[in-house]
């Protein structure tokens, strides 16, 4: 017999639930329907990006339905948060993984095959086990769900076998409802995902990709760790971010430096010991206000809602890979920073990585490819949301207006007779030089290099003094965006023209360069997102003062901080001070175990100030 949940007065409808648990006031986009859609007893596929709510999607009907939801979850390493998490909600979850010891395992498994749990959250592994699916059949299963569904896809770049073997589940138990959910939005990997689960008859619920509260940022790389810095210092004093690298060395050497800077920063990539970077992301979980400087070997489903910036050191390899990595910021709904500098020796070297990489040729083909992609978004003098959106065939009406490119509209500037002088000399030379030699050749600069090759003769010699050297790296950078200009990876990185070119040395077709935006001195830089939140100076008091109520408590029961309240609770609790447990009731992401957990002793600490 199932045992009565810890909150008996709750009538199981999904908006009580709602409610009563998670101390919300309504669903967001598809969650309602998703909801009905699995207490029917039906299959669906969920597509929604990092940070739409999709774990209600699976948790709801779980409680709603008789017996226990089965969420399968490839991130062993998460579950223990996720479960403290909805065990501070009141729900009766658990989880079973090769992390735990046998004697612990064995009390899970009590538990769940005698209807004590809402929800067992499992490795792929471990339930693809036959003693594993005896036991589910000896049990009432509420649901099945397929998190991280994505790495069923051998397209995708996060495959792993286990996934495969899940197809069992339709087969097995055809009667019980299964619910898939990704945040990938590509459709190559969507159909996959359906044919190798056997999805064919779930219903489709497909979410807008955009994520609104995440204002991209991407700029010109002059001294990256200053930049870094000056963005940290100026809009994200004391908040959680991630740093990306390309290399090992890079991250170690970043994560010092911020350190060095009076910051806290930890590194982590896959060179590091194990018990260290698990050790460092459970810090970073777990804490606030910590920096991880990371290679990618750090991000899939880190599940820390209050991550309140992703900032990129180098260009990640694709405008898929982009969108994924920035996702980690803002899954709180909150505002939140897609920050990154990249420069054109970045692109040659990433160019460089892959033409010396042992990849085939076509994979090195679609590979340049993204690559591109990735670099017409960072040159784009349009709203960079619809340049990424359109990527995802989503279309974006208007303009963000949270972007830079919408807050700072990039100017532009008719750089047709430039193009064709750059261009020109890129013929004229050989088309074996880059950019430096060609901006000494256009502004007529002598050396011992012009010298030896006799380019102090050409027609092109000393025709580009109207640009500094800046201002013709810039050129050449769009250039190569624009594809006028191919990098010759077989040499030494000289550009060569590519048959776009045409067109533009004839004079046919007119050239569109951005201005790049004059570097600004440090203190011009705008107040950032954490001079907005406060209107009053002393709520940032108060907002500290809570936030180490929070840690306290966390560290007490050993969870997340977040899992006591989210950032958006305590503000609102700022804003609203209730003064009894009634009001305090009425704050958003205070559902009633919380209430009795926690509402005293954060009204205590309101009325103090
Ligand atoms: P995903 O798994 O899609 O990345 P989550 O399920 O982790 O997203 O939800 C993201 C955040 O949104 C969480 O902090 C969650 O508590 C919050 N959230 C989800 N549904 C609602 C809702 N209906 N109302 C308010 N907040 C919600
Ligand atoms: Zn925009």
């Amino acid at each position: 017999m199932k045992s009565q949940s810890q909150l008996e007065s709750v009538t199981k409808s999904p908006d009580t639930i709602l409610q009563t648990y998670f101390g919300f006031d309504r669903f967001i986009g598809h969650q309602k329907e998703i909801i009905q859609h699995l207490i029917s007893g039906n299959d669906a596929l969920v597509l929604m990006p990092t940070g739409g709510g999709k774990s209600l999607c699976f948790q709801i009907p779980s409680i709603v339905r008789k017996g226990t939801g089965i969420v399968i979850s490839p991130l062993i390493a998460l579950m223990q948060d996720q479960v403290d998490d909805l065990v501070q909600s009141g729900i009766r979850a658990s989880f079973l993984n090769s992390s735990q010891s046998y004697a612990e395992s064995d009390l899970v498994e009590k538990a769940f095959t005698s209807g004590e749990l809402d929800l067992l959250y499992v490795a792929p592994e471990r339930l693809l086990t036959d003693r594993f699916l005896q036991l589910l059949e000896q049990t009432t299963i509420a649901l099945f769900a397929i998190d991280e569904t994505h790495c069923v896809s051998q397209w995708g770049h996060d495959f792993r076998p286990d996934y495969i073997g899940l197809s069992i589940l339709q087969r097995r138990f055809p009667d019980i409802p299964r619910i898939a959910l990704t945040a990938t939005a590509d459709s190559v990997t969507r159909k996959e995902i359906i044919t190798k689960l056997g999805l064919t008859g779930a219903r489709q619920f497909i979410s807008s990709f955009d994520r609104p509260n995440i204002r991209y940022q991407v700029k010109l790389k002059n001294q990256p760790k200053q930049q870094l810095l000056d963005f940290i210092r100026y809009e994200q004093e004391d908040n959680s971010g991630i740093v990306y690298c390309l290399s090992r060395k890079k991250v170690e050497e970043t994560a010092r430096f911020l350190c060095d800077q009076g910051l806290t920063a930890l590194p982590y990539h896959a060179g590091m010991e194990p018990d260290v970077r698990l050790k460092h992301q459970r810090r970073f979980v777990q804490e606030e206000g910590i920096i991880m400087v990371a290679t990618i070997a750090f991000g899939m489903g880190i599940d820390k809602p209050d991550v309140r910036f992703v900032a990129h050191l180098d260009l990640p390899k694709s405008l898929e890979a982009y969108y994924q990595e920035t996702g980690r910021a803002g899954r709180d709904g909150g505002k939140a920073v897609a920050w990154m500098v990249y420069s054109l020796s970045d692109v040659i070297m990433l160019r460089k990585m892959l033409e010396s990489s042992e990849a085939d040729e076509q994979f090195k083909r679609i590979e340049k490819l993204k690559l591109d992609t990735l670099l017409g978004f960072c040159e784009t003098t349009e709203c960079r949301r619809q340049v990424m959106l359109n990527y995802f065939d989503e279309e974006l009406k208007q303009a963000c207006g949270n972007c830079d490119t919408c807050l700072e509209p990039i100017k532009t500037w008719d750089g047709t007779e430039v193009a064709r002088k750059a261009l020109s000399c890129v013929y004229r030379t050989g088309q074996k030089f880059g950019a430096r030699y060609l901006t000494d050749v256009l502004l007529g600069i002598s050396n011992d290099r012009i010298d030896r090759f006799n380019h102090d003769q050409l027609s092109t010699y000393g025709i580009g003094t109207e640009l500094n050297a800046d201002e013709w790296q810039s050129v050449f950078r769009q250039l190569i965006a624009a594809d006028l200009l191919n990098i010759d990876l077989t040499g030494f990185g000289g550009f060569k023209l590519t048959p776009k070119c045409k067109p533009v040395l004839k004079g046919e077709k007119q050239v569109l360069f951005r201005k790049d935006p004059v570097k600004k001195s440090r203190q011009k830089v705008k107040p950032g997102i954490k001079s907005q939140v406060w209107k009053n100076p002393e709520d940032e008091g108060k907002w500290e003062k809570l936030r180490i109520l929070r840690l306290k408590l966390a560290k007490e029961l050993g969870v997340p901080a977040y899992a006591v309240f989210k950032d958006d609770t305590l503000k609102d609790m700022i804003h609203m001070q209730p003064k009894t447990l009634g009001e305090m009731a009425e704050i958003s992401g205070v559902g009633k175990k919380k209430l009795m957990s926690f509402g005293d002793i954060f009204l205590k600490e309101l009325a103090s100030f």
